[in-house]
């Protein structure tokens, strides 16, 4: 099976009519309406770094859209297209199904069409180049944060690093943590609905200390969060509790929820979105004016936690 039958077999698909070319040329042509903006980013996933090969072809695919979903979540974008480059050892025909089948799962359910992409020979690595759209000049920016500003964390967090520990040690997983580590949800409802709300937002792909951090540096402020008001898992917090371990909520990555920032005055449009899409988002702290990222409840250092 060469490059070109692999494309027509498992990664053909019909698109939305704004696509006036898909996949099948040197490029793909797409309609633009001038009251937006483009978003675009792009994240490779390589075995062995961001998966192991021990996981399933449907989770791998589902992560690779799944994590590049998410930023056009934290920007809040409409998700509109992707490309899809693709290296693979060997044509495994079992494999490539299970593949394309989640990524076209994933993809219908975000409603995100596939346009254009690469297949080559090589080391197992996948990247994804994502296109959404913004409203022109509606973005939510790592920038924005003021001080004064009310910090929110959606869903749970330390889930994602909690299941890679028990994987790494060999202890028996527990489904929904490991659920989070290898099928994260993107929010792109929760993006959505915090444009024109919030001031600055990221999702948390590195652990929340260090992409809150983002926030505070290109806004050029500090917060203070506190740990008692971080949204954990009864698994997590039954962890913590035996362990201590903080920097397994602060510092471990891979939960991909959004941590954002808005004017006191929209705290009830916050809880309007929590109750409208039944997520829930803990307010954990403040943005200050100055002073770094101080954390209340906490004092060590989880910088050496990251590649734990
Ligand atoms: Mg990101």
């Amino acid at each position: 099976m060469n490059e070109f039958s692999i494309i027509d077999k498992y990664f053909s698909w019909n698109c939305d009519n704004s696509v006036r070319v898909g996949v099948g040329d040197d490029c793909a042509v797409i309609e633009l309406d001038s009251e937006y903006q483009i978003v675009t980013s792009v994240d490779t996933l390589i075995e062995g770094v961001h998966f192991s090969s021990s996981n399933s072809a449907a989770d791998i695919a589902y992560k690779s859209l799944s994590v590049n979903l998410s930023d056009l979540a934290a920007m809040g974008a409409i998700a509109k297209y992707f490309t899809l480059a693709i290296s693979l050892p060997r044509v495994d025909e079992k494999w490539l199904s299970e593949f394309a089948n989640s990524l076209k799962q994933i993809a219908n359910k975000y409603n995100i069409d596939l346009v254009g992409g690469d297949t080559t020979k090589g080391h197992l690595s996948i990247t994804i180049n994502v296109t959404g759209f913004i409203e022109r000049g509606k973005s939510l920016l790592r920038s924005g944060a003021k001080p004064g500003d009310l910090i929110f964390v959606s869903n749970n967090i330390g889930d994602a690093a909690y299941a890679l520990r028990q994987k790494q040690r060999n202890e028996p997983a527990t489904l929904s943590a490991m659920n989070r580590l290898n099928t994260p949800e993107p929010r792109l409802s929760l993006g959505r609905s915090l444009v024109g709300i919030a001031n600055s937002c990221i999702d948390i792909s590195d652990g929340l200390e260090q992409d809150l951090s983002h926030i505070l540096n290109s806004s050029k402020v500090g917060a203070r969060i506190s740990t008692d008001r971080l949204p954990l898992s009864k698994e997590v917090s039954e962890y913590i509790e035996s362990t201590g371990d903080w920097c397994i909520a602060l510092a471990g990555g891979d939960d991909y929820e959004l941590c954002f920032s808005v004017d006191k005055r929209n705290k009830k449009n916050v809880h309007q979105i929590e109750s409208d899409l039944k997520i829930k988002l803990s307010e954990i702290g403040v943005i200050t004016p100055n002073g770094g990222l101080i954390v209340d409840g906490f004092s060590a250092d989880c910088s050496s936690y990251r590649h734990f």
